[in-house]
């Protein structure tokens, strides 16, 4: 197992769509040591989520947990998942608000509103089909990660930039 480089906001890789992983690709050694490399690169930074891209693969897959995490302290246990070729479908278009940051971005934490509850098809590690439906902080990181995977990072889901804060600000003004 090896700990990836990160690619950072300015990157190119992190604006292209990715591509998606044919299915007899899934259980290939290159494609299952990129999983459990995400997996060990995600927990080494504390991030909440890590998709592929974010470690200069172009490809489809996403993988996100939480658990006792210091970047995140407080925050609701989500089992790890990983997904491939996600499809995202969103149910309720009720917004809800959280202070979200990025292993490529790094530093800056920056509230977004995004939709409440999504639908996801995707494939896991066995080549498996889900379809599951998402909310709280699962809708919230998912959709984050998702969006790596169409080239899109958080900034550029926000809305109102006023609250855009490095980490030390936002512990000290905006964590209540
Ligand atoms: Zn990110």
């Amino acid at each position: 197992m090896a700990i990836l480089k990160v690619a950072r906001l300015g990157h190119p890789i992190l604006r292209k769509v990715a591509e998606a992983i044919p299915l007899n690709d899934i259980p290939s050694d290159n494609t299952q040591r990129l999983i459990k490399d995400m997996v060990e690169t995600m927990r080494e930074y504390n991030g909440l989520g890590l998709a592929a891209p974010q470690v200069h693969v172009s490809k489809k897959l996403l993988i996100f947990e939480s658990k006792e995490n210091p970047r995140y302290p407080n925050s609701e246990k989500i089992p790890l998942t990983i997904m491939i070729n996600p499809e995202i479908n969103i149910l309720d278009q009720k917004k809800i608000k959280y202070w979200e940051g990025c292993l490529s971005v790094p530093d800056l934490k920056g509230e977004v509103e995004r939709p409440s509850k999504v639908q996801l098809k995707y494939y896991d590690e066995y080549a498996q089909y889900h379809d599951v439906t998402l909310t709280g902080l699962s809708a919230i990181v998912v959709q984050h990660e998702y969006d790596h995977l169409i080239g899109k990072v958080f900034l550029d889901r926000m809305i109102n930039f006023d609250n855009l804060s490095f980490l030390t600000e936002y512990q000290k003004y905006h964590i209540k």
